[in-house]
């Protein structure tokens, strides 16, 4: 893998199972628990993202949307025509 801002192929492949002890902060906000996966860093039991050791460039893409961790609200919270019961399917996969 190379670096998509300064092509250097010094890029670290950062992973780690941290669970339900995961954290993150802007200013006074904060979110806590299983990893957020709208934050580009991982989701669920791991934060894995990959990291520039030239440029410091965190790889994916940015800017990022309005996160839970700024907005509180997950990102189809806003959206009425979601029909939730049609999520059921996919816990059977
Ligand atoms: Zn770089």
């Amino acid at each position: 893998m190379v670096c998509q801002k300064c092509n250097s192929e010094r890029v670290a492949e950062i992973g780690g199972k941290c669970s339900d002890r995961f954290h993150a902060y802007i200013g006074d906000r904060e979110t806590s628990g299983y990893v957020d996966d709208d934050l580009g860093i991982g989701g669920g039991n791991y934060i894995e993202f990959n990291l520039c050791l030239d440029c410091g460039q965190v790889q994916g893409e940015f800017p990022l949307p309005p996160t839970f961790l700024e907005t509180g609200k997950l990102p189809d919270e806003d959206d009425d025509e979601v029909d939730y019961d049609d999520d059921e399917g996919f816990c059977g996969l």
